[in-house]
């Protein structure tokens, strides 16, 4: 269960308070603040606090006075004018404030991304929860054969319960070790910052997490891709939901040109023009390697 019955109680009594404000507020983020909402078998993300709207992305490209000094369609066209030419700075006036709570090794990925601030629960000070992710059956998957930094076909059978088996029994048994190595009942105790270093990568840690809007894009589009290991992948869609929500004139823009647009080279744009006047081309004529040309069909055939 990601969240106990007091920690609902605490969201619930947050929920219960409002202040009056002459700052811009968004009505569907304020229906997110402070809801978990589930992600994984433990996980979740909610939204703590947020700072700006589409006005304000606005507002800074015009550097005005006031909040959408046009109308709603021009901010629309002004926000989509600013996404398709990379002009970022804009969208960084908006930020948002997240409490995430991640298996390890998903963290170890989500860190890489160095532009947010970040403060995570101390398992020197604290002792860890009892929980971990186990994957559900249908995302128990083997090793992929194209793709070396990729799953395959599903395990199934005795082999993927076999798998299942062996993750919680060590799961369990390095918990119960962790336990006992910290318990100070007739025994001084291990220090918690040195007992944690048996836990599985697969344990659950906690982290407040704040980022701009615009290298919160940056994440969502390298980590909502289906490129990205699904553990992050559900954190980053869950993420997408939110911001749609919050942002949705930037977010529209963004799944236009990030999520479903698409960077051509110079090479593969020269071909796409070749096959609009009916030329026949093929990797072979097409100036480009194996890999690049299965990519560039990858996106031409790409469903719709
Ligand atoms: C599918 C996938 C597979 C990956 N595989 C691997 C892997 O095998 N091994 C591995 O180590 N990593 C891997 N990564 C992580 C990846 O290389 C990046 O570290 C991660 O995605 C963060 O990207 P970023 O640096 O652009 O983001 P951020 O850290 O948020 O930075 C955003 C941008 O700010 C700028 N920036 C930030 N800090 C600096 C700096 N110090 N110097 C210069 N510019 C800076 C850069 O322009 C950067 O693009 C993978 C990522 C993905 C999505």
């Amino acid at each position: 269960m990601p969240l106990s019955p007091d920690q609902q109680a605490e969201i619930d009594a947050l929920r219960s308070e409002s202040q009056p404000t002459l700052r811009a507020t968004v009505p569907g983020m304020e229906a997110h603040l402070y809801k978990a909402h589930e992600v994984l078998d433990h996980g979740f993300i909610r939204v703590i606090d947020y700072m700006g709207d589409d006005a304000a992305i606005c507002q800074a490209a015009r550097v005005s006075y006031g909040k959408g000094t046009k109308s709603v369609q021009n901010d629309e066209g002004l926000i989509r004018y600013l996404m398709r030419h990379w002009h970022s700075t804009p969208f960084e006036m908006c930020e948002i404030k997240l409490h995430v709570k991640l298996p390890v090794f998903v963290a170890r990925q989500w860190i890489r991304h160095r532009t947010a601030n970040v403060n995570e629960y101390s398992a020197r000070y604290s002792i860890l929860d009892r929980e971990f992710y186990i994957p559900a059956p249908e995302h128990i998957n083997a090793q992929s054969t194209v793709n070396n930094q990729g799953r395959g076909g599903l395990l199934e059978g005795e082999e993927a319960a076999r798998v299942l088996e062996i993750l919680k029994a060590d799961s369990s048994r390095a918990y119960d070790h962790y336990q006992e190595m910290i318990s100070d009942e007739g025994q001084d105790g291990l220090a918690r910052e040195l007992a944690r270093m048996n836990l599985p990568a697969n344990v659950y840690t906690q982290w407040y997490w704040k980022v701009d809007l615009h290298n919160l894009f940056h994440f969502l589009r390298l980590r909502a891709d289906a490129h990205a290991q699904y553990e992050i992948r559900v954190y980053a869609d869950a993420i997408c939901k939110v911001v749609a929500d919050w942002v949705p004139a930037a977010y529209g823009a963004f799944e236009d040109y990030r999520l479903g647009g698409a960077t051509l080279s110079g090479k593969a744009l020269d071909c796409l023009r070749r096959m609009l006047k009916g030329e026949t081309v093929t990797q072979e004529n097409s100036g480009m390697s194996k890999g690049e040309w299965r990519e560039f069909e990858g996106v031409l055939n790409a469903p719709v």
